[in-house]
């Protein structure tokens, strides 16, 4: 089955078309500054090269139109569609097909991911209009993460605060983080029963994972919490919001926009959030990067340990995305502050490049350590075959 896997942000739609049954990409590429001056679609076909199509997108209805006039010249005729929705609330223990009270459960959390949300209910909204024809699936980043431990999920506020207004530890990149336990399941089998999953791109996440099942993540109540990303803070004393507000005078919304764009690896380096241009930087002895380095390193170890512990045992860690996936640096500065733990990596192993999921632990390593490449759009579209095979 084909499937057509949608990702819309509010200025932007990255779309992939699939064949489920050979993992073969048809297609894909990326609506870019949608509503924006400069818009264009980067789009790249199956043993094509890369393509910019400089077009003007006005809304997400032209940037569909566009998507699907394109895909027509390739001629696989599309079964269904997944629609990655970053927030599915209190309403999506697992991903669940379109209908008129799905799609409205994706309006009403949306005020706890408003860039996100009422952007990917628009476009459900229009591929339900323009092509009724075509089931649709919704994915939430938050499903996996539903049915976690109360005592994990739950925050110590006032309970009737947290019933008004639905406060919970939500978590995000769950699509990534089941493809990674089944991933890892398949290779390792009977072997793994408790795993840390290391989403570490420019947004990053740890998962524990016993038997299939989340135990706890360090994302909560939106993708703000927990380690230190590119451009955001990660988990601080909430009281600091008070503080720049108070004393220092800024606004929620620049305290916002301050921890979640201005903030994390960006910030400590003072040169850039992308963990490339920081490497460069410490090895050229740039003092910032290498502080960078080290709390990047000192944050995901010690939440790494914090998950162990909500699993009361780990047996095997995978790293993933962007730099999980291509920065053997960064996966030995976290594993080297593990050594403690009994945590050793094969540094020949670790250099390797390579699209496949592989062990990069010595043998005598207490805990198995991986590296598996993620893929979300292949675990949105098993979905929709699942559920509208
Ligand atoms: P997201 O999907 O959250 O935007 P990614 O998982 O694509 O992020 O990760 C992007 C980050 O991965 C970059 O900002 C960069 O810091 C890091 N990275 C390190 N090496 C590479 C690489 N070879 N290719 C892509 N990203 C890399």
């Amino acid at each position: 089955m084909n499937v057509l896997v949608i990702n819309a942000g509010s200025s932007s739609l990255k779309y992939q078309l699939l064949d489920v049954d050979t993992k073969e990409v048809y297609a894909k590429g990326n609506c870019e500054r949608i509503g924006i001056e400069g818009s264009f679609i980067g789009h790249e076909e199956l043993g094509g090269e890369k393509q910019k199509l400089e077009v003007a997108l006005p809304d997400h209805k032209t940037a569909i139109t566009y998507v699907f006039d394109i895909l027509k010249d390739i001629n696989k005729p599309i079964g269904g569609i997944g629609h990655r929705v970053v927030q599915g609330g209190w309403y999506f223990p697992e991903s669940a097909v379109v209908t008129d009270e799905t799609l409205a459960w994706v309006r009403e959390v949306a005020p706890l991911a408003p860039l996100h949300n009422y952007a990917e209910a628009d476009v459900i909204e229009i591929c339900r209009e323009m092509f009724p024809e075509i089931g649709n699936v919704i994915v939430p980043d938050t499903a996996f993460h539903y049915n976690m431990p109360e005592r994990a999920w739950r925050y110590a506020l006032p309970r009737d605060v947290v019933d008004t207004y639905h406060i919970r530890k939500y978590g995000a990149h769950g699509t990534s983080h089941r493809f990674i336990w089944r991933t890892v399941h398949e290779l390792m089998g009977d072997k793994t029963h408790k795993l840390v999953s290391c989403h570490l791109g420019s947004g990053a996440s740890l998962c524990a994972i016993e038997d299939g099942k989340c135990m706890d993540t360090t994302m909560g109540l939106t993708p703000l919490d927990g380690l230190i990303m590119g451009t955001r803070c990660g988990t601080l004393d909430p009281a600091t919001v008070f503080y720049l507000n108070r004393v220092g005078g800024y606004s929620i919304d620049d305290i916002d926009t301050m921890m979640n764009k201005q903030s994390g690896l960006l910030a400590v380096s003072a040169v850039s959030s992308d963990s490339r241009d920081i490497e460069e930087g410490a090895h050229n002895g740039d003092a910032n990067c290498q502080m960078a380095l080290d709390m990047f390193y000192y944050r995901t170890a010690q939440l790494f340990a914090e998950m162990a512990s909500s699993m009361e045992g780990v047996d095997t860690m995978a790293f993933t995305a962007g730099i999980g996936e291509n920065s053997p640096e960064m996966r030995a500065g976290v594993a080297d502050r593990l050594a403690w733990m009994g945590v050793k990596i094969d540094p020949a192993k670790n250099e390797i490049r390579s699209d496949e999921p592989r062990v990069i632990s010595t043998p005598d390593s207490s805990i198995t350590v991986m590296v598996v490449p993620t893929n979300e759009e292949y675990m949105i579209a098993l979905d929709v075959v699942d559920l509208l095979g």
